[in-house]
């Protein structure tokens, strides 16, 4: 299948042969036909599958078949986003491909000022790329209007519920027009996803890639064991002794990704941290010197780095090890993409072993565990410890999580030997709860 074939419009064909696309995505062969077709989508993808074009282009395609109403123009598609980082991404991916059409494409979020977001509107917008709490402002304000949305997009829609988006989704979703296109994106679809979807959609098709939260076989599932006092200096002597690339390293809380940056910096290797806690201006710094590689060591959380484009990597570094298993998975797409091999070290402590075992079961296999001299933990790692309290270290108390101290499943184990991801699929009830910070719209 090409492009081409989609029946694209020929100033959209040349943007995407510009930007070397030369073959639709699975999501994107699916989804881009139903949508141009005028339907609805309930779309099941994730980050770096190509979701973005795949509603993308259909909606531009769209408006560039129309004549643009003559004075200001008021949005003609909205796209709802999770995060700051998430919207500047989709708006730029759309710029790209809208390259030779005159639309304007704006991104708005939280984080940023108020009076160039209204300029803007003064302007003119044709597609509005939004984190739906600073939308309510607007709209509150009265700056922006609604009236004219003839598509909707609800990007990483699981994803905004997590976030608890869903009062200011409807709040949006009331100013709409009803008679419009409505596509949705999520990487699963739990019941809230269902529900919204049959209050708020007009007949979705459905389209569902079927490599949903697959890890690949060609990533090396590893860990070190060690006291968490001691995890800053392993983590120096890694980066400084055997790694020499770029790395991602993943921390639980705000606070502990920022002192451990600093102290990365401290100990001569350039790292940056990004997190919810700093401003737009420093979080885009903080990729863009991570993308050029004037910083080797990004520190980031998982709400902070989901959604992000970031190039594949050899390693990525669990400092912390995720409180919920999924999240194990997000973090490690970064790492042994389209067939590269890539490594996942996590440093774990005697008191993460729970945490350990949620991951070895959702991934089906052991983690080796293997202890670096000189570092070798005070107590040996207990899997059957129960899972930490969520909430203890920041997190907000989970949906569905396991009841604290319910026996763990025996079936957990760390072998010796070094065992691979069996690209199977995430437990359906893996849970995505239980995170630790909320990024702002
Ligand atoms: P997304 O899942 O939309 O964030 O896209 C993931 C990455 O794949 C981005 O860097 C896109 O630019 C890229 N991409 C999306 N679709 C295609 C395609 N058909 N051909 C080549 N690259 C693509």
């Amino acid at each position: 299948m090409t492009f081409e074939s989609l029946g694209l419009a020929p100033a959209l064909l040349r943007a995407l042969a510009e930007n070397n696309y030369t073959t639709p995505t699975p999501i994107q062969a699916e989804a881009i036909p139903l949508a141009l077709a005028g339907h609805d989508v309930l779309g099941g993808a994730q980050t770096g599958t190509g979701k973005t074009a795949a509603f993308g282009l259909p909606l531009l395609n769209r408006l560039a078949k129309q004549t643009p109403p003559s004075g200001p123009r008021k949005p003609r598609a909205l796209i709802l986003t999770p995060t700051r980082e998430l919207a500047l991404q989709v708006s730029e991916s759309l710029r790209a491909y809208a390259k030779h059409l005159r639309l304007n494409i704006t991104a708005i979020y939280g984080g940023a000022g108020m009076q160039p977001q209204i300029d803007n509107f003064r302007r003119g917008v044709d597609v509005l790329v939004a984190c739906p709490g600073r939308l309510i402002d607007h709209l509150e304000r009265g700056t922006a209007r609604l009236d004219n949305i003839e598509v909707l997009v609800l990007d990483e829609a699981d994803r905004m519920l997590d976030m608890g988006f869903l009062p200011a989704i409807k709040r949006v979703l009331g100013k709409l027009p009803a008679q419009r296109q409505t596509l949705l994106f999520s990487a699963t679809f739990e019941a809230q996803i269902k529900a919204l979807a049959l209050e708020f959609m007009r007949n979705p098709r459905q389209v569902q890639i079927a490599a949903q939260n697959t890890i690949a076989d060609t990533i090396a599932h590893r860990a070190h064991p060690v006291d968490a006092s001691r995890k800053r200096d392993l983590l120096t002597q890694i980066l400084t002794t055997r790694y020499t690339e770029q790395v991602l390293v993943f921390g639980k809380t705000k606070h502990g990704c920022n002192r451990l940056a600093e102290q990365l910096e401290a100990s001569g290797l350039k790292a940056v941290a990004i997190h919810g806690n700093k401003s737009q201006a420093q979080r885009t710094k903080a990729l863009i010197q991570f993308k050029t590689g004037k910083a080797r060591v990004l520190v980031a959380t998982d709400v902070a780095a989901r959604g992000l484009d970031i190039p594949n990597l050899p390693l990525v570094i669990n400092y912390d090890l995720p409180m919920v298993a999924e999240d194990y998975i997000h973090r490690i797409g970064r790492t042994g993409r389209n067939g590269a091999s890539g490594e996942a070290l996590s440093l774990v402590a005697p008191e993460e072993g729970g945490l350990l075992r949620q991951v070895q079961n959702m991934l089906k296999t052991s983690v080796e565990l293997v202890v670096v001299e000189g570092f070798a933990p005070s107590r040996p790692i207990q899997l059957n410890a129960p899972l930490p309290k969520p909430g203890g270290s920041g997190q907000r108390p989970s949906r569905g999580h396991r009841p604290h101290g319910k026996p763990a499943p025996r079936h957990a184990h760390a072998g010796p030997k070094q065992h691979r991801g069996n690209g199977r699929a995430a437990p359906a009830g893996a849970r995505r709860d239980g995170r630790t910070e909320r990024s702002p719209g």
